[in-house]
């Protein structure tokens, strides 16, 4: 594990009204801090780090969390705002939440909890229902308890998802609780006919009819392109009711997504979600070996369901890479990362990690 994990990633705000333009880049560095209980650095390691890295590149956000300790935030705020730079908050909102408050988790169609998935024994984590409105009182009440003192400017929403394919395909079919029943049943989806329908195809109950490098798939099954529709608008509505309710407290907010074209099997569907973000984080990781990385993601997507049809070879290189970025052109929030004009990708410093 790196001592600081700052990933810096390129942006500048480009959305339709920004007054930036694409000679104006801004940097967004993301500080992972420690879990909950377990502060990994001081304030004055983090001050200082940000400081080497502020020097180098124009940064004007720092992400960072989500250790509960208040002084820490306040020290490390009042340095970056004496520096021109926003604090957001790193807050995990359907997952890895358990150390500090009892959730209700997410289940598959069946009614089973996924199988989690990790790297190493410590690091596998649960997730939770996206509209058990305990769970969406539990996050809220999270930055009431413990942050709401802390000086910072937004929210950045992390884990604002299902369960992926890195848990199979029930990963990717749920939440199949008796409160997602009924809010399926509401965008017109009987959970029943989807079970059903799956169990009698198989893995072809996934099979796709179309792919549009920033649309993502479209599915065969009529019941299947429901049911991802539905999932899409109860997750999101739910993260979009949470945007505002932060947004309410003053504060701005971020969200990490999947990319574009894996982001409908998560349930985020961007036209919603940056319809209530000030910007959005899409996590275009072409190489990562982990969960959201773009070419793992994809790899598990087809060996879970290896009877499908219709998956084109991606190959997950530079230009799929500006296909995505394109995806996020309509989106009418600030993005990070955009497109960087070819001379700040030239001329991009190299910053220690
Ligand atoms: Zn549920």
């Amino acid at each position: 594990m790196k001592k600081i994990l700052a990933i810096c990633l390129a942006a500048f705000c480009l959305c339709c009204c920004s007054h930036k333009t694409a000679q104006e880049p801004s940097f967004a560095v993301q500080v992972s801090l420690g879990g909950w209980n377990h502060a990994h650095y001081t304030p004055d390691e983090v001050i200082g780090r940000l400081s080497e890295v502020s020097d180098k590149i124009p940064v004007t956000k720092v992400i960072i969390g989500w250790t509960i300790d208040k002084e820490a935030y306040v020290k490390i705020g009042e340095y970056l705002h004496s520096h021109g730079m926003e604090m957001y908050l790193w807050l995990p909102v359907f997952a890895e939440t358990e150390e500090v408050c009892g959730n209700v988790p997410a289940v598959d169609l069946r009614g089973e909890v996924p199988r989690s998935f990790a790297l190493a024994e410590d690091e596998g984590f649960r997730f939770n229902c996206p509209t058990d409105p305990g769970n969406i009182r539990n996050i809220v009440g999270i930055y009431d308890k413990y942050f709401s003192e802390c000086g910072f400017d937004g929210v950045f929403m992390d884990r604002i998802r299902t369960q992926s394919f890195v848990s199979g395909a029930s990963g990717v079919l749920n939440c199949g609780c008796q409160e997602c029943r009924q809010a399926f049943l509401r965008e017109g989806v009987d959970l029943e006919s989807v079970l059903e329908e799956w169990e009698r195809k198989g893995d072809k109950f996934l099979s796709v009819s179309r792919y549009d490098q920033v649309g993502g798939f479209t599915f065969e099954s009529p019941v299947a392109e429901e049911f991802f529709s539905a999932k899409g608008r109860i997750v999101s509505g739910s993260v979009a009711t949470l945007a505002d309710t932060f947004r309410g407290k003053g504060l701005k907010v971020g969200m990490d997504l999947y990319a574009p074209f894996m982001a409908r099997m998560v349930g985020q569907d961007y036209g919603i979600l940056s319809e209530h973000a000030d910007f959005i984080k899409p996590m275009l990781y072409r190489k990562t070996e982990a969960p959201a990385g773009m070419g793992f993601e994809y790899g598990l997507l087809r060996s879970s369901i290896p009877d499908a049809t219709g998956y084109p070879d991606i190959a997950m290189d530079v230009d799929f890479l500006d296909t995505q970025l394109d995806g996020m052109n309509c989106v009418p929030c600030g993005r990070f990362p955009d497109q960087l004009p070819p001379r700040h990708r030239r001329d991009l410093p190299r910053v220690r990690t």
